[in-house]
């Protein structure tokens, strides 16, 4: 099985700049704790990526913002930190397990009212949520199953307003974006929705590279024309 390696520097270096710079409240601590004792994989962004979503909800002044992978509500916390008092979020997930601890959290941290959590399939929810009409989105996080990447972003620019932001976390993956013997598994997805960023007449993007605690990694950046 594919498995990151982090470096115990760059491990060092998240915790403290998690400490002195991101400061994560305890609604975001319990989330990590929760997903521990439940057996669920510790897979969520960084604290110190949690709090660039955050960030950018907020300097995009995103008000609708859609999440595909929720698994116990981390990003989805952060994100719903940044939204303003009339904000929503909506967050795909498939297995029951995730969505009722993710939904416990989300609920102590306050966001109950903002969040949906959608159980399912994300690309049966995706095309449910263009029948019902919740399209536009403002801000689109891409975080589930690689092998479906290049079909998500193309529902996020479906379901995406002109200037909406599109992020796509783990563009880099260790480098088996270069070498995809490394994860036959997942790199294929990665690398499509890479190309697929970079033609896509309405798209505009780049890679942020990242290390820490999940490896050697990247979150993709792109806004939609
Ligand atoms: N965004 C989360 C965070 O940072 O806290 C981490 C999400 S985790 C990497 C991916 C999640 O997507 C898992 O909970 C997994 O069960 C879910 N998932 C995988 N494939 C899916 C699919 N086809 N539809 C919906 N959810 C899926």
């Amino acid at each position: 099985m594919f498995e990151h390696q982090p470096r115990p520097e760059w491990i060092a270096a998240e915790e403290f700049l998690s400490r002195v710079v991101v400061h994560p409240d305890p609604a975001l601590q319990q989330a990590i704790n929760s997903a521990a004792e439940a057996g669920m994989p510790a897979i969520e962004v960084a604290p110190n990526a949690g709090k660039l979503l955050k960030l950018l909800v907020q300097l995009t002044g995103a008000r609708r913002v859609l999440e595909i992978g929720t698994l116990a509500g981390f990003s989805t916390i952060w994100m719903g930190r940044g939204l303003p008092p009339d904000g929503t979020l909506v967050t795909c997930e498939f297995l029951p397990k995730h969505a009722e601890v993710a939904w416990a959290n989300i609920d102590a941290a306050g966001l109950g009212e903002k969040v949906e959590i959608r159980l399912g399939p994300a690309l049966e929810t995706l095309a449910a949520l263009e029948e019902e009409g919740r399209a536009p989105f403002d801000f689109i996080f891409i975080d589930a199953d690689k092998e479906n990447n290049s079909r998500y972003l193309d529902w996020a620019v479906r379901l995406g307003r002109p200037g909406a932001t599109v992020v796509l976390d783990n563009a880099v993956w260790e480098g088996a974006i270069v070498d995809p013997a490394m994860d036959p598994v997942n790199a294929p997805g990665i690398i499509g929705a890479l190309e697929l960023l970079g033609k896509h007449p309405r798209l505009d993007a780049t890679v942020i590279q990242t290390v820490g605690s999940k490896g050697w990694d990247g979150f993709a950046l792109g806004r939609i024309r």
